[in-house]
């Protein structure tokens, strides 16, 4: 493994494991202005997160606000009380301002990939094409559909520092969420690592992993993946389940064999898959099928009829 690079200076990045994304801290020029804090981690993990911005703020910092990359439940899950322990404003994409003011269960994701979010206010939106300025530096917001029709983002080019959220990591990209229910998202994919290319970025600080500098290594292998899904968007599908199945084990831990299947048969999203996909099977076989299969990858454990996760 390589070092991981040095960070421009007043950015403190938490790293944290796939449960929750990372908490990527831009500190103030001085304490008195204040930390932005972009995307909060998962709600499970809420007490970690405040443990870990309250250990990394500077002396007499606080966080001033909060802004979300996109809305998925790893990213913003500690917003409610991050912004009642530091009285901050978040702001959030534009794409489902509305659907969050009014905590439209339906419109958000967390239903219907059984994911928890504590619901939270938010107090504005980060315009693409605006910028967002911290510490005398202007951080540009860009819009990155693909893995998510609303994520945006941001981009300081003094540091040329790229925070990228889940559109791009050092080995791939998120799940490619409007895909599994039939909207067409691998287009966006490549356009948004096409604006990626053209930003020109010198260090890439992802939603998962850590930062990296390697960017053209990591836009060939993004451009390498979305080919192959594209050819064969039922190994994305396949992919994206046993995605969102280790990550209902990393929050639950442990599970029995029924009812770890139980859960599988009432998620929509993977109903969403089954039945795009591999309808020609039986649901139940199907389900059995893809534990199994994270059983024999090492990805969960069983022991008897137990199903467990391994520690991240
Ligand atoms: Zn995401």
């Amino acid at each position: 493994m390589n070092q991981p690079p040095a960070l421009p200076a007043n950015i403190t990045v938490l790293e944290r494991g796939w449960l929750s994304s990372n908490n990527i801290l831009l500190h103030g020029a001085t304490p008195e202005e204040g930390a932005v804090l972009v995307d909060t981690g998962y709600a499970a993990h809420v007490g970690q997160t405040l443990a870990l911005v309250a250990a990394a703020l500077r002396p007499r910092e606080n966080v001033r606000l909060i802004a979300n990359t996109h809305l998925h439940s790893d990213h913003c899950g500690g917003n409610r009380a991050v912004a009642e322990r530091y009285q901050c404003s978040i702001l959030i994409p534009p794409g489902e301002f509305s659907a969050v003011e009014h905590w439209d269960e339906s419109a958000l994701s967390y239903q219907v990939t059984g994911q928890q979010c504590e619901r939270f206010s938010p107090t504005g939106k980060l315009m693409p094409g605006q910028t967002l300025r911290q510490a005398g530096r202007e951080w540009q917001i860009h819009s990155a559909p693909g893995h998510d029709p609303n994520s945006v983002i941001l981009f300081e080019p003094e540091t040329g520092t790229l925070i990228s959220a889940d559109a791009l990591w050092e080995r791939g990209f998120g799940i490619i969420f409007p895909e599994l229910d039939g909207h067409d998202a691998f287009t966006e994919v490549r356009a948004t690592l096409d604006i990626i290319e053209a930003l020109r970025p010198r260090i890439v600080i992802p939603g998962h992993g850590a930062p990296f500098h390697a960017v053209q290594a990591a836009l060939i292998t993004a451009r390498e993946r979305l080919q192959y899904f594209q050819r064969e968007p039922g190994r994305h599908a396949l992919h994206a389940a046993k995605a969102l199945t280790v990550f209902h084990m990393l929050e639950i831990r442990q599970s029995s064999m029924e009812d770890l299947k139980e859960w599988l048969l009432r998620i929509p999203i993977l109903i969403s898959v089954w039945q795009r996909f591999f309808g020609d099977e039986p649901i139940s076989e199907w389900a059995t099928q893809l534990v199994r299969d994270l059983v024999q990858a090492g990805a969960l454990r069983q022991q008897s009829t137990t199903i467990s996760v391994r520690e991240t």
